[in-house]
């Protein structure tokens, strides 16, 4: 086979659809509502922020949307990711369990992110945009965005928070590698920036300012919007390719996940790997268990509560109906940064409160643990994150064990750690602790949820 052969071939098992789970839940999912009305939200309420083809997808029940030839162009660049069975790690643990890993860490940026960052800055370019704003906490979205505005030619302005920006200068550095402008937040550029350094001159900054930045900008300009990495329909859906592909590469290696695992920060990781295979299940095809793991620090899915609340701290953004901890709590600082999110994506959240998928959280060591042997066995460092979804693999590899059953078991690394070496040498240190979330502070949170009165 040549070269120019395979390289078509992999390209053609590039899916031309993403998955839309809108088109098979058993119930609708509750509306997004205006911060100020309390009334479900119009696409011209979005119509500042985001591009039309976007806010068409958000509200879309079609199952199927087609993946605009560009994207799928560019998503050649790392696309197909690789799915790979994890031999060393199941002779190293000894279980008759079937491990099977996509490895998403194979994009530009490191993960997952780039796959909804390449389609918003997509649909944005064809709209006539000429710069995106966004904010980041520890660089992953950012430098996503970044990677996919210098392929289409658009200005990015990421906000990060001030404490990252000083911490995690190589993460800054990628972002300016593509070209993007890099500004600590809080700032002096804009309002809500100004407001908070007046409040507090010292502050380390969060993604809640940041966030509130990042709008402000993109709504005073008109060639300007703004990107989200998670947590809204959209993002879930361009996510869907990792699934897809999966189905895909299951049905070539001859065998289909008993569960599919994930972790779950904002929802958009575990959306895109599950979302495929639950809906599968839902048209009445092969039944499956989809875990979502997050952290014990900041536990959305296996302590929030299923309201509607706000997507940032400032209250700017629409309510949602999702799992929350409250907008106000402030999860631990552990190393995961990208699983610190006090919500959760309404689809996921939605899935959540109807039982079709298993919340499940765990401490950090335990999850670095997982991830060094995952490392030692199979020759990858996962991102913090990803070491969650590890050590759920690990944990259902071990139960197979037990119980002396072969069960096929499937999960997301959802980006490499060559960025979060840090974190790793804390752990070798011992540095790191523990977090169990602040029962008190969530109690004061969940007080501070907004009323809503549900129709
Ligand atoms: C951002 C990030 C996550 C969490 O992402 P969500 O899609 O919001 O759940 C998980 N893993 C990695 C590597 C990330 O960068």
């Amino acid at each position: 086979m040549t070269e120019t052969t395979k390289f078509f071939l992999a390209e053609e098992r590039i899916p031309k659809f993403w998955y839309n789970i809108a088109a098979d839940l058993p119930e609708p999912l509750p509306a997004g509502l205006h911060p100020g009305t309390h009334k479900p939200l119009t696409p011209d309420d979005l119509a500042p922020l985001f591009p039309m083809a976007v806010i068409a997808q958000e509200v879309s029940t079609e199952r199927e949307i087609e993946i605009p030839a560009p994207v799928r162009e560019i998503y050649r660049l790392w696309r197909p990711s690789p799915l790979v069975r994890a031999r060393r790690l199941e002779k190293a643990l000894d279980t008759p369990a079937r491990i099977y890993f996509k490895n998403e860490g194979v994009s530009p940026a490191g993960s997952h992110k780039p796959n909804t960052a390449v389609a918003q800055a997509f649909y944005n370019k064809e709209e006539g945009v000429k710069r995106l704003t966004t904010e980041t906490g520890a660089g992953q979205w950012g430098s996503s965005l970044a990677f996919a505005g210098s392929l289409f030619g658009l200005e990015v302005d990421v906000y990060m928070v001030k404490v990252s920006y000083f911490q995690k200068p190589y993460r800054r550095a990628l972002m300016e590698a593509y070209g993007a402008r890099c500004v600590p937040s809080p700032s002096t550029e804009t309002e809500s920036g100004r407001r908070a350094l007046a409040e507090n001159p010292d502050t380390t900054g969060s993604l809640g300012i940041a966030i509130s930045e990042a709008v402000e900008m993109a709504a005073r300009r008109d060639d300007t919007k703004y990107a989200l990495g998670s947590v809204l329909n959209h993002v879930m859906t361009h996510q869907t390719v990792i699934g897809l592909e999966a189905i895909e590469q299951f049905a070539m290696a001859g065998d289909y996940p008993d569960v599919v695992i994930a972790c779950a920060g904002g929802g958009s990781n575990f959306a895109g790997t599950a979302f495929p295979f639950i809906g599968r299940k839902l048209r009445g095809g092969e039944d499956i268990r989809a875990v979502a793991v997050e952290p014990k620090a900041c536990p959305t899915l296996t302590r929030g509560r299923y309201a509607y609340d706000f997507g940032d701290t400032a209250g700017l953004t629409p309510l949602l109906k999702m799992m929350t901890l409250g907008s106000t709590f402030m999860p631990a600082g552990i190393h995961a940064g990208g699983l610190r999110y006090h919500g959760m994506a309404p689809q996921v959240s939605h899935l959540a409160h109807l039982g079709l998928i298993e919340p499940r959280a765990y401490h950090q060591k335990e999850c670095f643990a997982a991830g060094v042997q995952f490392a030692r066995t199979e020759g990858i460092i996962p991102a913090p994150e990803s070491t969650h979804a590890v050590r759920g693999a690990i944990d259902e590899a071990l139960k197979c064990k037990e119980e002396g059953v072969a069960r096929t078991i499937f999960f997301n690394l959802s980006g490499h750690g060559h960025f979060d070496m840090q974190a790793y040498m804390d752990y070798f240190a011992g540095k790191l602790e523990d977090h169990e979330h602040d029962a008190e502070a969530l109690k004061r949170s969940m007080l501070g949820l907004p009323s809503v009165v549900e129709a």
